[in-house]
């Protein structure tokens, strides 16, 4: 049973494209050494068993004043990824049953919000239809920050490892359907766009006004509260994507609102309270 949270008017339900993906710790977060774990308070299995860390891919459908809102669209279905075999050629009904389980067909959804362009979260963007990659959501506005897509548009021939910006991102800009935005841009009335730049350099975070962070792979993993230190080795400024997942984790455990990555285990969103050198969860 997929679990929904609901603040006020704001509904809120994860859509798992890949339940558990798991990544040796050291390859995930290099600086990673098994001597800062706390002795008497190991992580759970669900986030770290034998040496791996486990991560889900999905999205967070929001549901407020009559839209139906996508943040990120996973890995995506059919696309050629050939340098990462789990990602490569999947038929993607695991994302495409959770989205029938909530009542919505691709057609029903308002808005898609891109918090960055890495391949694990633009793959839903399109699907292939006859050959040629086109819009999965024909009646959405898709939405991406100005800074990182000019980043990626300038560079994907040399960056870009898994051809997603040409399958999953240029599509949607030749239908006109991608907007292009910058900090503080209002998505709806309500949820507001912040540039939160470090692990790309133009990702983005949003912000419910009913006490949530969308906050994308500004952190991977419950490991990072106790250790904000540690960045991604897929994070392409580590000293930045530092300061601002130090930042953003003091804001959101001052404000008591909810924390919602896009990667961690179900349920997926978190409160978090200060706790010697790191965080906490409030369970
Ligand atoms: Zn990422």
């Amino acid at each position: 049973m997929v679990k929904n949270l609901k603040l006020g008017d704001l509904s809120i339900t994860g859509l798992k494209d890949i339940s558990r993906f798991s990544i040796p710790v050291k390859k995930l977060f290099p600086d990673f050494d098994h001597s800062i774990l706390r002795k008497n308070d190991p992580l759970p299995e669900s986030v770290m068993s034998k040496g791996l860390i486990h991560l889900t891919i999905r999205s967070w459908l929001l549901r407020q004043s009559g839209k139906n809102i996508l943040i990120d669209s996973c890995v995506g279905a059919d696309k050629e990824r050939p340098n990462h075999p789990a990602w490569h050629k999947r038929d993607g009904m695991e994302w495409l049953n959770a989205l029938k389980q909530q009542g919505l067909k691709p057609e029903d959804i308002d808005i898609v919000l891109c918090t960055h362009l890495h391949a694990d979260h633009v793959g839903w963007n399109t699907k292939l239809e006859n050959g040629v990659w086109v819009p999965t959501f024909p009646n959405a506005k898709y939405v991406c920050g100005k800074i990182e897509y000019n980043y990626w548009n300038n560079t994907y021939k040399e960056t870009d490892k898994h051809g997603a910006f040409e399958d999953s991102i240029l599509p949607i800009v030749k239908k006109n359907q991608m907007e292009f935005v910058e900090d503080g841009w209002d998505l709806i009335k309500g949820l507001k766009v912040q540039f939160r730049p470090g692990h790309t350099i133009g990702h983005l975070c949003l912000e419910s006004d009913r006490g949530a962070l969308f906050c994308g792979d500004v952190l991977h993993s419950p490991l990072q509260l106790r250790h904000p230190e540690l960045s991604s080795a897929f994070c392409s400024d580590p000293d930045l994507a530092r300061s601002t997942r130090e930042k953003l984790l003091m804001e959101i455990s001052e404000s008591g609102g909810y924390l919602i990555p896009a990667h961690f285990a179900d349920p997926g969103w978190t409160k978090i309270k200060k706790f010697t050198t790191g965080y906490s969860e409030i369970t």
